[in-house]
């Protein structure tokens, strides 16, 4: 039975407002200031050169206190988000865990994995879906669209249904069993298109004809997700420093499609190091099953398309967005490829964000010019 009717509205409908530390937004490419709103296509300017580009918020000023004591999960950093409330399910807050052996056997000081599977739909998504839509609660849009893989039509299925409004995933014939159950026992629609590319078709129509509310990408080349929501991904980096400590971290090792959790991580760390909480940025490492941004960063264009095939869908498709190789560069990292072990084992499993990382690390597939060192306290 689904969890709710699909016309179904609340009674009443939760008010949310912008945070008035919000001063405004700017384009992570071209540096162009930008008035509060909504940038489905990022920044205009870019996207009329043919280089779509993510926006970033930008803050008055940041909170004296990173994490609130008083609250829980990611409601803790509720003081550096875009939205001071927002419709939450609890996510946050996950467990952060050393692994000891693994660490040894890779030759690395220290280990940990972060697990976003404990947040309410399975994954990180829930820190961008819970800002999404109470995005979309506020600007009064009533359906909610998404481009997904699995995860993130999970997720946003569920936080759609927790705000009361209609949601359509866009998948393709890969949409794992699981996913597929998660989404539509939620109450969403699921549309199965023939490839990646198509969704984002299927999208589009929806987003300019119909009036949708579209939570993630629907350009090609593309963009980022909705920007207000992957400010809820800054709140990995604030759990991981509270957690291990300031400059505790050398490396993390981030799954990477579009690089939304890649440049929401960059976001955190880089505003922790604008207040002073840390010195030096962790690297970050985009691990992907066949290179696409390995590529862009060796010279190809960052509109192309790099095609390959793999069983990890949830880190498939075939494009790279500027977001992705700006994070790998702003941190000094580099791209490492996600092992065909995996590829091998996952079958109809889905392949959770550490476990990617993980066997990465024991099994590169390719060179990169610059690895995590030995002595380096790696986190997945
Ligand atoms: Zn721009």
């Amino acid at each position: 039975m689904n969890m709710r009717t699909k016309k179904s509205q609340p009674a009443v409908r939760e008010r949310y407002a912008l945070s008035a530390q919000l001063a405004g937004l700017s384009c992570i490419r071209c540096g162009r200031t930008l008035p509060l709103g909504d940038y489905f296509e990022g920044c205009p300017a870019c996207r009329d050169e043919g280089q779509p580009a993510a926006v970033r918020s930008e803050f008055h000023q940041f909170p004296t206190v990173l994490g609130n004591p008083d609250a829980r999960g990611m409601q803790r950093y509720a003081a550096w988000m875009p939205y001071s409330s927002w419709v939450s399910l609890g996510e946050g807050g996950t467990p952060c865990t050393p692994v000891r052996r693994l660490a040894d056997e890779v030759g690395v000081a220290a280990l940990h994995l972060k697990n976003e599977g404990m947040n309410p739909s399975g994954s990180h998504k829930d820190r961008v879906s819970c800002l999404t839509v109470t995005r979309a609660l506020d600007i009064g849009a009533t359906k909610i669209v998404a481009a997904s893989s699995g995860n993130g039509g999970a997720s946003l299925a569920l936080y759609a249904a927790a705000a009361g409004i209609e949601c359509c995933i866009v998948s393709t014939p890969a949409l794992s069993p699981i996913h597929r159950r998660a989404i539509t026992l939620a109450g969403a629609d699921l549309v199965i298109a023939g490839d990646s590319l198509e969704r984002w078709q299927l999208v589009t129509d929806m987003v300019t004809q119909q009036g949708w509310f579209p939570a993630t990408n629907y350009l090609n080349p593309p963009v980022g997700s909705n920007h207000f929501g992957i400010e809820g991904l800054k709140t990995l980096a604030f759990e991981l420093v509270e957690d291990l400590g300031r400059d505790s971290i050398d490396a993390v090792l981030v799954p990477t499609s579009r690089g939304d959790l890649l440049w929401g991580l960059y976001e955190g760390f880089r505003q922790l190091k604008a207040t002073a909480r840390m010195e030096t940025l962790p690297r970050l490492f985009a691990v992907e099953p066949f290179p696409r941004i390995d590529r862009v960063l060796h010279g190809a264009a960052i509109t192309g398309v790099f095609p390959g095939s793999t069983t990890l869908f949830s880190i498939g498709g075939s494009t790279v967005t500027y977001q992705a190789a700006e994070a790998i560069r702003q941190t000094g990292a580099n791209v490492v490829a996600a092992a065909c072990l995996i590829d091998r084992s996952a079958g109809e499993a889905d392949v959770g964000v550490p476990l990617v990382s993980l066997v990465q690390y024991k099994v590169p597939a390719y060179p990169s010019r610059s690895s995590p060192p030995r002595t380096a306290r790696m986190l997945c």
